[in-house]
């Protein structure tokens, strides 16, 4: 189950049993809370969608203090709509911002892994028991991709996790209500086991309305993720326009929210 909580003014969503994890801060950031004004208005993160740069920087701002979150803590992606996935450990400080990947990892304490979305799936994974996090963004493409299997993959191949262990919370993201794809996006799915579970036919001819988090749901399960693991927000960012950003509904012009994940020092 997800929840609506605040911090401040900050109005954001939460997977309760993430929450209930004491070594984890995580949050699904809403537009609610912030400075932006215009099509950004709220709590925009987004520095290329045409927002004032030193508005997203007071908002970045507001939800550090809020979460706690120092600022040269938070990692940011360059999202592209790829696979690539990038593994933070080691003792340097982490980077601000990476650019070109669309999932990162991370068993180092006081490092927020972020992503910014307006109606792509945010996903955040963690390992309850090995203390391992990460995010991904997994719009049409990145579902596709299959990088919430790539997540898992690499849970497992670098930090020893057991699918079993790991928990990933579907965020809240476009909705199969108001998702409707064309051939191309079809096509990328058209073999997937389960396909008509997700991808649905429009009256429309060569259209159909494709849910992204049974998608994924189905992708995660399908790995060896329980059922029980995944957990979705099932909120439409697109029918909730007053309290989430959204690509498709703004006509592209519009901010993005953040969603991030961080492991606590001295969780016990
Ligand atoms: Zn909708």
């Amino acid at each position: 189950m997800f929840r609506f909580a605040q911090r401040g003014a900050i109005e954001y969503l939460e997977a309760e049993a993430i929450s209930a994890l004491d070594f984890v801060t995580h949050a699904f950031c809403t537009r609610l809370g912030g400075v932006s004004e215009g099509p950004f208005s709220g709590l925009n993160t987004g520095f290329l969608v045409g927002d004032r740069g030193e508005d997203v920087r007071r908002n970045l701002a507001l939800i550090g203090e809020a979460f706690a979150i120092p600022s040269e803590r938070l990692v940011l992606m360059g999202q592209v709509h790829s696979g690539r996935i990038v593994i933070l450990d080691g003792d340097a400080p982490p980077p601000g911002s990476i650019p070109e990947c669309d999932g990162l990892i991370t068993d180092r304490p006081e490092v927020a892994l972020g992503i910014r979305t307006a109606d792509c799936i945010p996903l955040l994974f963690v390992d309850r028991v090995r203390r391992i996090i990460g995010v991904a963004h997994a719009g049409w493409r990145g579902t596709a991709l299959r990088i919430a299997s790539r997540m898992v993959d690499l849970f497992e191949k670098r930090f020893s996790s057991r699918v079993e262990d790991i928990m990933i919370a579907v965020g809240p993201a476009i909705g199969v209500c108001c998702y409707q794809v064309d051939g191309p996006v079809y096509s990328a799915f058209s073999l997937w086991l389960g396909v008509e579970s997700f991808l649905h036919p429009c009256p429309e001819a060569g259209r159909w309305m494709l849910d992204l988090a049974s998608a994924n749901r189905i992708e995660l399960t399908e790995r060896g993720a329980p059922a029980g693991n995944v957990l979705s927000a099932g909120h439409c960012t697109a029918c909730r326009r007053e309290i989430f950003f959204s690509h498709r509904a703004s006509l592209g012009c519009t901010g993005r929210q953040l969603n991030f994940i961080m492991l606590r020092d001295g969780g016990c």
